[in-house]
């Protein structure tokens, strides 16, 4: 691999029909890697096994597919850093946590789910943002014998470091600050020992040495968990580009009440796949000139990161019918 080659990755959790807004993450991955001669990855986020079934993760496969977006490495195609499926890489996650837990950048945490939730009224009462005030930093052997003997099954907390600012630099949305005191220590890998959202995401990002991760804005939230992971791990963060949400015409959050709202329905409905990209790239990225109706290699040419919007995209069924025609 060379070092400066782009690698970028889509990584859906596959519980439920593929949203539009998942193909244009997918769409901007997918023109990022392929303008610049990069990797594009796909990667199954099933840790939330509740919620996860192969059938969807079928329905993404086949959707990418119908819309002609290829991946380069990931599920179905392999390559020297999977697997691809988070489920199957639980050893991998340990072997960090262990670590973490050894240089006390991680502890376990015995709280129940009541003495959470009290903690959580009480601060909300004296007007306090609720987070974990980190009862279980400082345990006694006792208290562990104690929590042991009553049967708790504990999770693992990252250690959130004190007084610290945390610059998330964004390729839309410019830098941006956050403050670590407003973060609670958060758990990292559940009681049934697998690992959460905000961890495994790090470790698959840095051990598939992703350089870009494009994804929706909803997890600009989440940015400084996990930055705050990268380095204690020593991890190179990458560069993050976190693209505006998708609204309806009412700019309210795109929901069901607006239309269609996954990709099977639009393919069921009749549209033809290149006009659904010609669309979505359209929804929140300006090209460089007044063309309105663009094929897959025109969209790779004109693709950039720097003509993404930070402005929530309308999304506008009026428009999506006209490309549609015009294709
Ligand atoms: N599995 C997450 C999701 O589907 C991925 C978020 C990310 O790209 O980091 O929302």
């Amino acid at each position: 691999m060379c070092n400066d080659e782009v690698r970028v990755r889509f990584a859906p959790s596959p519980t439920g029909p593929f949203h539009i807004g998942g193909a244009r993450s997918a769409l901007f991955n997918y023109l990022l890697a392929r303008k610049t001669g990069g990797k594009l990855i796909l990667r199954i986020e099933d840790t939330d096994r509740e919620r996860s079934t192969p059938e969807s993760e079928e329905n993404i496969k086949a959707a990418l597919k119908w819309l002609g977006m290829d991946w380069d490495e990931g599920v179905d195609v392999g390559g020297p850093n999977g697997p691809y499926h988070q489920m199957e890489r639980l050893d991998i996650y340990k072997k960090y946590t262990d670590k973490l837990l050894a240089e006390g950048k991680a502890y376990y945490c015995y709280c129940t789910d009541e003495e959470l939730e009290k903690e959580r009224q009480s601060l909300i009462k004296e007007g306090k943002m609720p987070r974990y005030m980190g009862k279980c930093r400082h345990l006694t052997e006792e208290q562990i014998a104690q929590f042991k003997a009553e049967g708790r099954k504990p999770t693992v907390r990252f250690r959130v470091p004190a007084d610290k600012q945390i610059l998330v630099r964004d390729m839309v949305r410019g830098d941006v600050v956050f403050d670590s005191n407003n973060i609670g220590d958060f758990v990292i890998v559940k009681s049934d020992g697998i690992p959460t959202y905000n961890y495994a995401v790090v470790i698959d990002d840095a051990l598939m040495h992703i350089t870009h991760v494009i994804r929706a804005e909803e997890h600009l939230s989440n940015t400084p968990r996990q930055c705050l992971v990268y380095d204690a791990l020593g991890f190179k963060q990458p560069t993050f580009g976190h693209i505006s949400l998708i609204l309806g015409k009412d700019h309210t959050k795109m929901s069901k009440r607006h239309g269609a709202t996954s990709v099977d329905q639009y393919r069921q409905l009749g549209y033809l796949p290149e006009a659904i990209n010609n669309f979505l790239a359209l929804l929140g990225w300006a090209p460089n000139s007044e063309q309105e109706i663009f094929s897959m290699d025109e969209l790779i040419h004109e693709f950039s990161m720097d003509r993404v919007a930070k402005n929530p995209a309308v999304f506008d069924i009026d428009k999506l019918n006209w490309i549609n025609q015009h294709y």
